[in-house]
């Protein structure tokens, strides 16, 4: 794998031979089969179907779970490259991705039984079933628990699922859908696996964003949306798995944050030893040095501090407040890092060929998703403090 001008510190001498090889697959992949196509599926808002056979080839989901639903050792790390690698080029892709290897299949491996695991895992892990992950709703986005509204109610053999989830991405093709809704018996949020099609289910592609336009989120409708008790996730009977399979995600959205970094670097980097103005190169400035090494500084910090983070969450010892700590330095980094990379193109930076303005938007998703920065802000506060901001 040739160094890439973004890994100064050479992150890739820490990691496995095996996760290499993953990382070059996955940056081969990007940079062969995604740029070509992305900036034509990001100007129509549309996800690139053939995508899907194509990932399906890579087998990237296996390097992170295994079929009976456990991790694969490294996983975290792992994780993190293969992300990493994908956001270099393209966020909407390690969304894609995100969602479908991280939330939903996540849901299923902490939430199903045996018999779900067997149904859905091998299928989920093949790519030849969809996954997307429905929790969000129109006025429950941070106060994610409290606020979701979305019941469901027992009837004989099945369930009956009423309510509405926004923003949830791939929902508009996924096979199958984790929808989170609240039990009307109890008052405990369980998990129900929603297959495509199925009556009262139905979505509308979210139009008009102005980051991650390759991504397609879905605004989901469920009325009187009949589910059988038998998709019911059985292992999830509270909120807590809901927020054990965030805690599990966090991290990767810490590392899209990285990828997005280091791919908004590397053109800028680029730009500025071809550009000329003044009958010199504009990197001969100064100024746009002091760009670029301050770019690089906070690339390289939340390098090591994903990696560290990964380290942790592999060895099982991360809490809520490590992963969120590393979500909010990198969400902010990386916004910073990419308006120095956009600022270093000059007006061509707000143009979709030269790629970095693609880079500039997307980060507005990562810094507003998986907790915004004030909700994993006050996170931390409460872990380091003692005291809870939080109602
Ligand atoms: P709000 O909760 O309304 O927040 C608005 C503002 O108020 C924010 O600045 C917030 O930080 C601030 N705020 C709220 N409470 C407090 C407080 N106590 N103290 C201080 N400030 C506060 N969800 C899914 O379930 N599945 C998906 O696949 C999915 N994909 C997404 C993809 C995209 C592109 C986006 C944008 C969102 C996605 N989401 C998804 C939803 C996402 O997780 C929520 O948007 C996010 O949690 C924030 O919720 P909200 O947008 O309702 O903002």
């Amino acid at each position: 794998l040739p160094a890439a001008n973004g890994d100064f510190y050479d992150l890739m001498s820490t990691l496995s031979d095996r996760q290499r090889e993953i990382a070059a697959r996955v940056r081969h992949f990007m940079e062969t089969e995604v740029a070509p196509i992305m900036n034509g599926y990001w100007s129509r808002d549309e996800f690139p179907q053939s995508l899907i056979p194509k990932l399906r080839d890579l087998n990237l989901t296996r390097e992170i779970w295994n079929d009976d639903g456990t991790r694969t050792p490294d996983a975290s790390v792992t994780e993190g490259i293969i992300i990493m690698e994908m956001c270099r080029v393209d966020v909407s892709t390690a969304v894609f991705f995100g969602v479908h290897a991280g939330l939903a299949l996540a849901s299923v491996a902490l939430g199903g039984d045996e018999r779900q695991l067997k149904e859905f895992m091998p299928r989920l892990l093949d790519l030849d079933m969809v996954g997307a992950f429905g929790l969000t709703e129109p006025e429950g986005g941070s106060q994610v628990s409290r606020g979701l509204r979305t019941t469901a109610r027992r009837d004989g053999d099945s369930w009956v699922l009423n309510g509405e989830k926004k923003w949830i991405g791939n929902s508009t093709f996924s096979d199958v859908t984790v929808i989170w809704a609240r039990d009307e018996a109890d008052d405990q949020v369980k998990g129900f696996l929603v297959r495509r099609g199925t009556p009262g289910f139905e979505v509308e592609k979210i139009q008009g964003k102005i980051a991650l336009r390759m991504v397609e989120n879905g605004h989901i409708r469920l009325s009187e949306c009949r589910v059988s008790e038998q998709d019911r996730l059985q292992r999830a009977t509270s909120f807590r798995t809901t927020a054990d399979v965030l805690r599990l995600t966090r991290a990767g959205v810490a590392w899209q944050g990285v990828g997005c970094a280091m791919g908004a670097y590397e053109l800028a980097l680029k730009y500025a030893q071809t550009r000329e103005q003044f009958g010199k190169k504009i990197g001969e400035f100064q100024l746009i040095q002091n760009h670029l090494v301050h770019m690089l500084g906070n690339l390289t910090a939340m390098q090591m501090l994903c990696l560290r983070l990964s380290g942790m969450e592999d060895a099982g010892i991360m809490r809520d407040e490590h992963a969120a700590l590393a979500k909010v330095v990198t969400a902010a980094r990386c916004r910073e890092t990419v308006a120095l990379a956009r600022e270093t193109f000059g007006g061509n930076g707000i143009l979709l060929e030269y790629g970095v303005a693609k880079h500039f938007c997307d980060t507005e998703a990562i810094y507003s998703y998986e907790g915004t920065n004030e909700i994993n802000t006050l996170v931390v506060g409460r872990a380091v403090s003692g005291l809870s901001a939080f109602v």
